[in-house]
């Protein structure tokens, strides 16, 4: 705003009708100036972040797909009330964004690495996920998790410009502590995380406890073994002096042995983590499946023989809640089959 000859104070104005009356075109800020109104409508464009496709329903978990100014697409998963997964109990809604456009992580069991990596999401369109998720659903969203497409802390930069708006009180105002950052393994980033005033939450996705299960299902590990990225956590949990939280998704025949159970409570213990266990969503085209219901609950009860909190995701309808970055799969394979 000062470098267009404006006093200061048009920025907050901006971000009012930006942020809070989520307005979608700059004719509708009424209290800027006209000339100024038509000036930055030539200098700039708001998002066109767009809902091609939602699943599920109010009450369950919802998907939503999104296609960006250029046609990539997106997802967000809008989760309700689920206090025992991430966040604190007074968290009602939960939105799980994407960071970028594919994955280059290349993780075995994922959809979103399948087609490979296309692109970064910029701090507008990472907030915007939020922001149209609140426009479908006329909900309110407080608490974020980043775990969607993408890895988030190989989009470092434009996460944390997402993060401040999405903290900000001019912006979202969603607390830091509302807001978990996932990664699959980045440990000098997670390290860097660390160093950001912010109290941000961090969640590793460690799915194998040893690195002979790791390096078999996530290419990552070979760059950053286990004993590596645990002692980022240390990092970060004596920074930050909070609890960790390690998601596992359980494969059969994969990382679901009790041998595994024993060592990821030894790591989970060592980092007064939580763990989150998922049992796999089968994902078309890849050899993966779940394993029992039995075998789950008999990883979960190592765990907490161990004292170790632990929870097991037991959600009916998970072909709605299918593995992050089906839809969008399946939706781009639709469109080139037309
Ligand atoms: S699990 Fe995450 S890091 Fe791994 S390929 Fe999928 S999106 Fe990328």
């Amino acid at each position: 705003m000062v470098s267009l000859g404006q006093p200061q104070y048009r920025a907050g104005q901006l971000a009012e009708w930006l942020y809070k009356k989520r307005a979608t075109s700059f004719d509708q800020m009424s209290d800027l100036p006209r000339d100024l109104r038509e000036q930055l409508a030539g200098r700039f464009s708001l998002s066109k972040t767009e809902i091609v496709r939602v699943l599920g329903s109010r009450d369950t978990t919802r998907k939503f797909l999104f296609r960006l100014g250029d046609d990539s697409l997106i997802e967000s998963v809008l989760i309700p009330a689920s206090p025992a997964l991430y966040g604190s109990r007074s968290d009602r809604r939960t939105i799980c964004v994407s960071t970028q456009v594919g994955c280059a992580y290349g993780c075995k069991f994922c959809a979103s690495g399948l087609e490979g990596f296309s692109r970064n999401l910029r701090p507008n369109e990472i907030v915007d996920q939020i922001i149209a998720t609140e426009r479908e659903s006329g909900e309110k969203i407080d608490n974020i998790v980043f775990m969607g497409m993408g890895e988030p802390l190989a989009n470092f930069d434009n996460l944390l410009s997402a993060i401040r708006i999405i903290n900000a009180p001019w912006g979202l105002g969603i607390g830091a502590r509302h807001i978990t950052v996932s990664t699959s393994g980045l440990a000098p980033q997670s390290r860097k995380l660390a160093e950001q005033p912010l109290q941000i939450r961090l969640a590793i996705s460690l799915h194998g406890a040893t690195d002979a299960v790791r390096n078999r299902i996530m290419p990552i590990n070979r760059r950053y073994s286990i004993e590596t990225l645990l002692a980022a956590g240390d990092d970060y949990v004596s920074r930050k002096k909070q609890r960790l939280t390690f998601e596992y998704i359980l494969i059969k025949d994969v990382n679901d042995s009790e041998e595994e159970a024993h060592l990821l409570a030894k790591h989970a213990l060592r980092l007064r983590a939580k763990v989150n266990l998922i049992p796999y969503n089968t994902v078309q085209g890849l050899p993966w499946s779940r394993p029992s219901q039995d075998r789950q609950e008999k990883f979960l009860a190592i765990l907490r023989e161990h004292e170790v909190p632990a929870t097991l995701r037991r959600e009916k309808g998970h072909d709605i809640e299918a593995a992050c970055g089906q839809l969008r799969l399946q939706t781009k394979r639709e469109l080139q089959l037309r």
